[in-house]
């Protein structure tokens, strides 16, 4: 049966799948699929903007230095230079493409500063960065008549030897494209590829309250486990410190931009805290100023602290953070110019993800990842404010390089693409109990967000690893008998992903940048550990219902 085959499948319609599709269309055909619209994922809400050495005050060495500073010890320092040097080319490309950033009084782009930034180096379009910049790349990719975006089209699993080869010890060394199901009529067929970036987002779904908008329920980490790939430091969750305290899904955040223009933490005392806590107080990293607001919530039994926006004024307010100032004030009635901020910390960003070299490449051939999927090793145990976006710009472009370069974007194996089988959804049966689906998916947040949060210990969690090895055997039980849905495919990939982080998380036995360990609250004196979690290929085969066991 001949299936769709394309030069290039993108999984992810964010910064990082659009600005690889750019690229690589200059090479080949491209397919770009996303599980929702082409506007979705966390790149639409990225608020504070892009960090880029770009003034004169500045320098590469300088945002080099503070991207290590909050990596607490734990980034690649290599990665690190190609980040900060190649991101400068990526934003003035982008600016050159006309690409606008908000611009100062010279028509110059004003430049931000934000927590553990020594200089102002934060490119932002008002405080809606993200938006814009996926806006831009979406309109280029409309002149581009060798690109495709299929909407509601969700990636399953990776299509590798093991859906084909006789034995089942096969070695998984290449990758063929992925099993995607239709969401709307869940349809399943393959979609082939010469080469593939999953550029999926990243997991913060996995609590239950989180900045991360519902697609990112970390497909791209679960599949590539499943297939194979190794997956690198998943215990450093970051939590964002200023989250708006409501019931709003996902919820409201509230840029760190705005304590870069002065805004200040209070708690209800009406103390004015986080000098106690760090010498930069409220400009310090995010993982000190998350855990301060935790020790002061857990000192007081409070459920929220305050953000002071007042000082800012009002016309800096509305003019450097328009969405922020209306929608805080005709969604929430909250007028930041004059009202105190109720705020508490929550999921936002997975530093760690698919463990790829200095290009994107995984271990898997021909399989590329990118953006908060990947693990490149830029962010150590903590993410620098504003350097996800220039990550996702910087190896995304490396990776479309690399193709070129190291394959002449050519693959030679072409007969084995019709080896390929369409998906076995024998012995399977429509869902009858949605119910317990969302029971189930409540129960792996209720998990995170209560053993494995902003501060952790040992036994909580070994106690969670127990819980949720049993939640997933559940998931699993599920999957392999139901006729395949978003729900369901998304269910088992927030399981995996609960108990990768976990799992990695036991595996450090230290406090490092964003995992804080109550009994072990000190760091080992090491250079530099990561945690790789290697698959183990028999449980990964286990798993697969789909594949040929002769
Ligand atoms: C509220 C908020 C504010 C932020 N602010 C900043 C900031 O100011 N600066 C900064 O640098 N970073 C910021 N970040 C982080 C940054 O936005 C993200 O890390 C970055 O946008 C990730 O881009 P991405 O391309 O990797 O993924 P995303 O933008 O998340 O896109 C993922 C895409 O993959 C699709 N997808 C997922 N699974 C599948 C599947 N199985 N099949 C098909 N498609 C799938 C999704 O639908 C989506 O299209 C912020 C994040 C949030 C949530």
């Amino acid at each position: 049966m001949k299936f769709p085959h394309y030069d290039f499948l993108v999984v992810g319609t964010g910064i990082s799948g659009l600005f690889f599709a750019l690229k690589a269309s200059e090479l080949g055909k491209v397919a770009i699929i996303t599980k929702n619209k082409s506007n979705s994922g966390s790149t639409a809400f990225a608020q504070g903007g892009i960090a880029a050495a770009i003034s004169p005050h500045d320098s590469p060495e300088k945002h080099r230095n503070d991207t290590i500073k909050a990596g607490a010890g734990l980034c690649d320092e290599q990665a690190v230079d190609i980040l900060v040097h190649d991101g400068i080319d990526c934003i003035n490309e982008l600016m050159h493409n006309g690409l606008m950033f908000t611009s100062d009084e010279d028509g110059k782009p004003d430049l931000g500063k934000e927590g553990g930034h020594s200089e102002n180096r934060i490119l932002h379009f008002k405080d809606q960065t993200g938006k814009a910049i996926q806006d831009f790349l979406l309109e280029q990719i409309k002149k581009k008549d060798n690109i495709i975006i299929l909407e509601n089209h969700m990636a399953i699993e990776l299509i590798t030897e093991h859906h084909f080869h006789k034995s089942k010890n096969a070695r998984i060394q290449n990758c063929y494209g992925v099993y995607c199901i239709e969401t709307d009529t869940n349809k399943i067929t393959p979609i082939l590829a010469n080469f593939i970036c999953l550029a999926s987002g990243g997991a913060g779904r996995v609590y239950p309250h989180t900045t991360n908008p519902p697609d990112c329920t970390g497909d791209g980490i679960a599949m590539s486990y499943r297939a194979g790939c190794n997956i690198r430091n998943m215990e450093f969750i970051q939590f964002h410190p200023t989250v708006l305290y409501s019931d709003s899904d996902p919820a409201f955040l509230i840029s760190e931009a705005i304590r870069g223009e002065g805004a200040r933490l209070i708690n209800n005392k009406g103390e004015y805290f986080m000098a106690q806590y760090h010498i930069l107080a409220e400009l310090a990293p995010r993982d000190i100023v998350a855990r301060a607001i935790d020790s002061e919530l857990k000192k007081t039994g409070d459920k929220f602290v305050f953000l002071d926006c007042r000082q800012v004024g009002k016309e800096k307010l509305a003019s450097r953070f328009p969405y922020i100032y209306n929608s805080l004030k005709d969604n929430f009635g909250i007028d930041a110019s004059t009202t105190l901020i109720p705020v508490v910390p929550a999921a936002h960003y997975t530093c760690g993800g698919v463990l790829t070299d200095y290009n994107g490449l995984t271990n898997i051939n021909y399989l590329y990842a990118a953006g908060e999927t990947a693990s490149t090793g830029v962010h150590g145990a903590n993410r620098l404010a504003s350097n996800s976006l220039l990550e996702s710009l910087v190896f995304s472009a490396r990776a479309v390089k690399n193709i070129s370069s190291r394959y002449n974007a050519r693959r030679d194996d072409q007969s084995m693409f019709d080896l390929v089988p369409p998906w076995n959804n024998e012995g399977t049966a429509p869902v009858e109990e949605w119910g317990i689906i969302k029971h189930l998916r409540k129960e792996i947040q209720g998990i995170m967000w209560d053993y494995i949060g902003i501060v952790r210990s040992k036994s909580r969690l070994e106690k969670a690893l127990k819980i949720i090895d049993i939640v997933y055997g559940d998931v699993l039980e599920y999957y392999k008998k139901s006729t395949l849905s978003r729900e369901l495919i998304e269910l088992c990939n927030l399981a995996l992903c609960a108990q990768l982080i976990i799992r990695s998380a036991l595996v450090r036995s230290e406090s490092r940048g964003l995992h804080f360990l109550i009994d072990q609250p000190d760091k080992r004196d090491i250079s530099r550990i990561d945690t790789i979690l290697r698959p183990n290929f028999k449980i990964s085969l286990d798993f697969k219902k789909n594949l040929d066991e002769a």
